[in-house]
């Protein structure tokens, strides 16, 4: 890996954080808080919450398995995704490469902050070789883009083939690891201390259930996350996501039995679609959804929206000629999809 400081923006290295009230004293105890130019009336919500998040990073810790300093929390995967390229890329200048297709909001991030994206097809097993992505990386390379299980494809990628990016790429490695609690795969996130370029990224919106508190999380080396800690917003996760997170943390078992479900459901759908007559192959997935090549996907998207059941076309994505994109449900909604389908 390049020193840090070559691969950090020099504006973003150079750069006085905002010290937010909060975070003045911290270390001594404090009982009359007249430094945030709050309201002491309207408890709980008149005072800012913690802007590091401490206590709900040490509840994520014990379930993650990464000590709470290698952790770093956003307003979803989302932002973490986008403070990437506010980090480590200059506008205009610095570029990413990615897997393609993948999650659509590297490339729009990338958009956003003016750094060109560098798509790299994966083969037609949904799979990419080290060597195809490191032939497309330049000295503006700042990040390499992975995503496993991948979305929309819901594989996961070769161990092996990660690990030859990462060990091979002197920028830094991104592996978006948002699908792994539904997979049999060991986390990048349990190796995170033998690769100092490594960002895993996780999310509570998946497995855990909690799309709408919008929390997210960056597993990284201390330096990288003290970068992050540097550009983020002072108070990016509201008080009221950090209680409902530690609330959702309390009962890890529910979430290992909502998974359990999902996945014999997943088996359930896969085989089912596998024997209708529009359904001409399913893919491997290792996710809480599937990908499935159909006859006509875009007749059969408007033939499902029609009758209120909305499923993901991804007819028009690289690769996915045809392909329409199940999330797992309930079984009564997986049973209201697949009658629709048998009636087609
Ligand atoms: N990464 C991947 C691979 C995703 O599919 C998604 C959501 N569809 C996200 C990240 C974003 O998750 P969050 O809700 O945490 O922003």
């Amino acid at each position: 890996m390049k020193p840090l400081q070559e691969l950090v923006r020099p504006n973003i290295w150079a750069l006085a954080p905002y010290s937010s009230a909060r975070n003045e004293y911290a270390g001594r105890e404090a009982r009359v808080f007249l430094d945030a130019n709050e309201n002491p009336y309207n408890q709980p919500f008149n005072r800012y919450p913690d802007p590091l998040q401490l206590e709900l990073k040490e509840a994520l810790s014990k379930v993650k398995g990464v000590p709470a300093e290698n952790i770093f929390l956003g307003n979803g995967s989302d932002e973490p995704i986008d403070l990437a390229y506010r980090c480590f890329c200059q506008p205009g200048i610095d570029n990413v490469v990615a897997i393609e297709p993948t999650y659509g909001m590297y490339k729009v991030c990338a958009d956003i902050n003016d750094t060109e994206y560098r798509p790299i097809l994966l083969d037609e097993h949904y799979q990419i070789t080290a060597e195809k992505l490191l032939a497309a990386v330049d000295e503006h390379t700042k990040i390499i883009w992975l995503c496993s299980p991948n979305n929309p494809t819901g594989n996961s990628l070769r161990r092996e083939e990660i690990v030859k990016v990462i060990e091979g790429f002197e920028g830094i490695v991104i592996v978006d690891e948002a699908y792994s609690d539904f997979s049999a795969v060991t986390p990048l996130r349990s190796e995170l201390s033998q690769y100092p370029n490594l960002i895993v990224l996780n999310t509570m919106s998946k497995a855990w259930g909690c799309a709408a508190i919008r929390l997210g999380m960056a597993f990284a080396s201390k330096e990288i996350i003290a970068i992050y800690n540097k550009v983020k917003y002072p108070y990016n996760i509201n008080q009221l996501t950090q209680k409902q997170a530690l609330e959702a943390l309390k009962d890890p078992y529910e979430v290992d039995n909502w998974v359990k479900i999902l996945l014999q459901e997943r088996g359930r759908m896969v085989d089912a679609f596998a024997l209708l007559p529009i359904c001409e192959k399913v893919y491997p997935t290792d996710a809480n959804f599937f990908l499935a090549k159909m006859t006509d996907a875009q007749k059969i998207y408007d033939y499902l929206v029609d009758r209120g059941i909305i499923i993901r076309n991804r007819n028009r994505v690289q690769l996915c000629k045809d392909c329409l994109r199940i999330t797992i449900g309930t079984k009564t909604e997986n049973n209201e999809l697949l009658a629709a389908l048998r009636q087609y």
